[in-house]
C-alpha cells in the first residue's frame, strides 16, 4: 500500500486516538495506523488472551511481566476505568500546565465516582478498616457510567461488554465520523526521514504486504514500549533508555462471608502514601480466569482456593518505580526492580496484609501475587527525547503516549495522556 496524508498517527490508544479525534475535528486529513486488529467481542478471557502482547506472557529479559494490549483502542480496553490527575510537579517542572486540558478531559470522559451499591460490600469494608487504622480511604474517580455498569459481575479488565467504561475507541469513532481513516493490522517499522524532517513511515500490513505512507506531520503514539522501538529503528538516539512500569502486586485473602471477587476494581483507595512513600493502595483482584493463573504463579499450593474466587478480597499496591532498564530495537526489554522499588512494594504489602486480617480474612488465607507492570512509559521523556511541545529532534515528528511522561506517576495515566493529546492538538491544528 502506498498513500499520502496530512497527519499520520501511529497507534490508537489513549494518546493516539485523542490526537486523531482532535485533528479530525478541525477538518484535517488524518490517517491512523494500528498494529492490532479491530476486535469487537470484548469482555471475555479469549478476547484478552488474543489482544495482550505475548498473550499475557510478555516478560522482561529478567522475567518481569508487563501488560500491554495490541488492538484498536490499545490498553484503554483493559483499564479498571480509574481516573487520576498526575501528581503536582511532574509537568510543572517542565513549564507545562495541563490544568485546563485535564478539566476538559474529565468532562469528555464523564468522570464520576460510583454509588455504594456498585462498589459492593467488600470494598466498602476495606474503607471502614482503612479509616479505623488511621488512613484516609475514599471513593476513586472513574470513567465508568454508573447507569451501565453491572455490579456483581464486572469484567472491566477484560474489556467492558456493557460499554460502561470509556475507551479510546470513542475518540476513534469520532475521528472516523470526521473523515479520518483508521487502518488496523498495520505495524509501523520506521519513520522515513529527509533533510532532518520526518516525511512518512514504512511498515507492514498483516497478511497483505509492505506499506509506505507519506505524511505532512507524523505523531508516534505506539505506547511506552512501541514508540521507542520505532524511534530507534529510525535512528533517533536516547529513546528506550530507562523506563518505568508502575509495578504492582495484589495481596489477596479469602473472606468467610463477604463476596467481592466480581465487583468492579479500584472503586476506592488511599493516596496517603503517594507523596511520602510512592505507592497507592486500592482493592483489585484479577478476573476469575487469570486469578487461577496468578495463584499458580505465586502459591501453587493455594490452587484449590480458586473455587472460592467470589470471596477473594485483594488490595493492590501500585508503586512508583525508578527509571531503569531499557526497551531494545528488537522489542525485547530489560527491567529489574531496584532495592528501593522492592522496599516500597513491601511496605504496601505489609499494610494490605494487616487490613485484610482486620477486615476478617484469616491470615493463613493470604497470598501475594508476583510483581507485574501495567503502565510502561518514560521511554522518550519530555526534556530528554522530546521537547515540551512533544516534538522530537526531527521536524514534523511528534510523540504522544506514555513514553513522554518524565517520571513514574504510580497512578493511572489515561487522564494525563488524553490531556497531553488535547494540548498537542492545539499546538498542531492547522
Ligand atoms: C490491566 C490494565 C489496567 C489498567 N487500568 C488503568 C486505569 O484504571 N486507569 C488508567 O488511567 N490507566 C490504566 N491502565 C494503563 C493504561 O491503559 C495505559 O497506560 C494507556 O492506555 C497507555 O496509553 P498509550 O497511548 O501510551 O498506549 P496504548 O494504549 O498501549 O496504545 C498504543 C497502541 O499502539 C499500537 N502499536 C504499538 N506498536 C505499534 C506499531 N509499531 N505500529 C502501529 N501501532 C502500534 C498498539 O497496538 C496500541 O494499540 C491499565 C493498563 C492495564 C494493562
Amino acid at each position: 500500500m502506498k498513500k499520502r496524508t496530512d497527519y499520520l498517527v501511529v497507534g490508537s490508544g489513549a494518546g493516539g486516538a485523542t490526537v486523531a479525534a482532535g485533528l479530525a475535528r478541525t477538518g484535517a486529513q488524518v490517517t491512523v495506523l494500528e498494529r492490532g486488529p479491530d476486535y469487537s467481542r470484548v469482555g471475555n478471557h479469549l478476547f484478552t488472551i488474543a489482544v495482550l502482547d505475548g498473550h499475557g506472557f510478555l516478560k522482561s529479559n529478567e522475567g518481569m511481566g508487563v501488560a500491554r494490549a495490541l488492538v484498536t483502542g490499545g490498553s484503554t480496553l483493559l483499564t479498571c476505568g480509574t481516573a487520576c490527575r498526575p501528581p503536582a510537579g511532574v509537568f510543572e517542572k517542565h513549564a507545562i500546565d495541563l490544568g485546563p486540558y485535564l478539566e476538559e478531559t474529565e468532562r469528555d470522559l464523564r468522570v464520576t465516582t460510583l454509588p455504594d451499591e456498585t462498589i459492593g460490600e467488600a470494598a466498602l469494608r476495606l474503607v471502614e478498616v482503612g479509616d479505623s487504622m488511621g488512613m484516609h480511604w475514599r471513593k476513586l474517580d472513574k470513567f465508568i457510567d454508573p447507569e451501565k455498569c453491572e455490579p456483581r459481575f464486572c469484567n472491566c479488565m477484560l474489556g467492558c461488554p456493557k460499554g460502561a467504561k470509556w475507551t479510546s475507541r470513542e475518540y476513534l469513532d469520532e475521528a472516523k465520523r470526521h473523515g479520518a481513516e483508521v487502518l488496523p493490522r498495520v505495524t509501523v517499522d520506521e519513520v522515513l526521514v529527509s533533510g532532518g524532517a520526518a516525511v512518512g513511515i514504512r511498515g507492514w500490513e498483516k497478511g497483505v504486504g509492505p506499506v509506505e505512507i507519506e505524511s505532512g506531520v507524523t505523531i508516534l503514539a505506539a505506547g511506552g514500549m512501541g514508540t521507542p522501538v520505532i524511534m530507534q529503528r529510525s535512528g533517533i538516539e536516547g529513546a528506550g533508555e530507562g523506563f518505568f512500569c508502575d509495578p504492582l502486586v495484589f495481596t489477596v485473602g479469602f473472606h468467610p462471608t463477604l463476596e467481592g471477587g466480581f465487583d468492579p476494581p479500584m472503586t476506592v483507595g488511599t493516596f496517603d502514601f503517594w507523596e511520602s512513600d510512592g505507592f497507592v493502595l486500592s482493592p483489585v483482584v484479577d478476573p476469575w480466569g487469570s486469578f487461577g493463573i496468578e495463584i499458580l504463579r505465586a502459591r501453587p499450593a493455594f490452587l484449590g482456593r480458586w473455587a472460592r474466587f467470589p470471596h477473594a478480597m485483594g488490595i493492590m499496591t501500585k508503586a512508583k518505580d525508578e527509571l531503569s532498564g531499557r526497551v531494545n530495537i528488537d522489542e525485547t526489554f530489560s527491567k529489574v526492580l531496584t532495592h528501593k522499588d522492592r522496599s516500597v512494594l513491601d511496605k504496601g504489602i505489609g499494610i494490605s496484609r494487616r487490613m485484610l486480617v482486620e477486615a476478617g480474612c484469616p491470615s493463613d488465607s493470604i497470598f501475594v501475587t508476583k510483581v507485574r507492570g501495567a503502565h510502561p512509559g518514560g521511554t522518550c521523556r519530555i526534556g530528554e527525547v522530546v521537547d515540551t511541545d512533544l516534538k522530537t529532534g526531527l521536524d514534523n515528528l511528534y510523540v504522544c503516549d506514555a513514553s513522554v511522561i518524565p517520571d513514574s506517576l504510580a497512578a493511572p495515566v489515561v487522564l494525563t495522556l488524553v490531556a497531553l493529546g488535547k494540548r498537542l492538538v492545539e499546538h498542531l491544528r492547522p
